[in-house]
């Protein structure tokens, strides 16, 4: 009998856990928290009724029961019972312990992510450079425009319709979709302790990445969103160690 041969499964650097979690609830749960942490949902905001929900998932209720769950024991979502009742985001200090602790479950992985989220955002800055029309320029522009340094939400808000929208412009729909999957890593949620100083930075390295766009300069294009994303980092280092401190601060 001929020597078993090794399998092409025992070379290929593959691992089990680089299988992609395929169920639906822990997708829509992702995806809910992704809302959360972006901003588009605040804190205390209600969820739509769960049958809405779930039909604009395309899961089961019972499959979206299953989601809601897991966001409200890990905190993030809060859900009574009865005819007034329903899910709704919770506080913003509940929120920034999620965070918190979505940060220490993460910490080994931090380096490599912010690494894959630098390649993403300057290839797509660099390809919005090249290939966006006047329109897409046009909708870059207004939401660089819609920063505005006294509300915190809407200015994270502004933040993803920035980037939003030089992902459209970059016309790759891979990238587009891990642009959207690395912000959901990466995040800062809204209303934490963000300053005015900030707000100004912010809207002056989007300012930059722009006038690359406009001027057709792929490589300034990258250039100016590779120092964004350096400052980007820095930002939410500082913010998570301000969280950090003022929560054993309460214990
Ligand atoms: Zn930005």
């Amino acid at each position: 009998m001929p020597a078993r041969r090794e399998t092409a499964f025992s070379k290929t650097p593959q691992k089990a856990g680089w299988l992609s979690p395929t169920n639906p609830s822990d997708n829509a749960a992702a995806l809910i928290r992704g809302m959360i942490f972006s901003g588009a949902l605040g804190p205390g905001d209600w969820l739509p009724p769960g049958r809405e929900l779930a039909a604009h998932f395309g899961i089961s209720v019972l499959t979206l029961r299953v989601a809601l769950k897991s966001l409200e024991s890990t905190g993030y979502i809060a859900t009574s019972r009865g005819h007034q009742g329903g899910s709704r985001v919770t506080d913003i200090e509940a929120l920034t312990r999620c965070w918190l602790d979505w940060w220490r479950d993460k910490a080994s992985e931090v380096d490599d992510m912010w690494a894959f989220r630098e390649i993403i955002e300057t290839k797509t800055a660099a390809f919005a450079a090249t290939r966006r029309t006047q329109p897409e320029l046009d909708a870059i522009e207004a939401a660089v425009r819609s920063s505005s340094e006294d509300d915190y939400a809407s200015m994270l808000r502004s933040n993803d319709a920035f980037h939003d929208a030089l992902a459209s412009a970059a016309h790759s729909d891979r990238l587009a979709k891990a642009m959207v999957a690395t912000r959901q890593e990466l995040f800062l949620p809204a209303g934490l302790l963000l300053r005015k100083r900030r707000a100004a930075e912010l809207l002056e390295a989007h300012t930059q990445v722009f006038e690359a766009v406009r001027e057709r300069d792929p490589e300034r294009a990258a250039e100016r969103m590779s120092s964004h994303l350096a400052w980007t980092r820095t930002v939410v280092g500082t913010v998570l160690e301000e969280a950090r401190a003022a929560a054993n601060s309460h214990r």
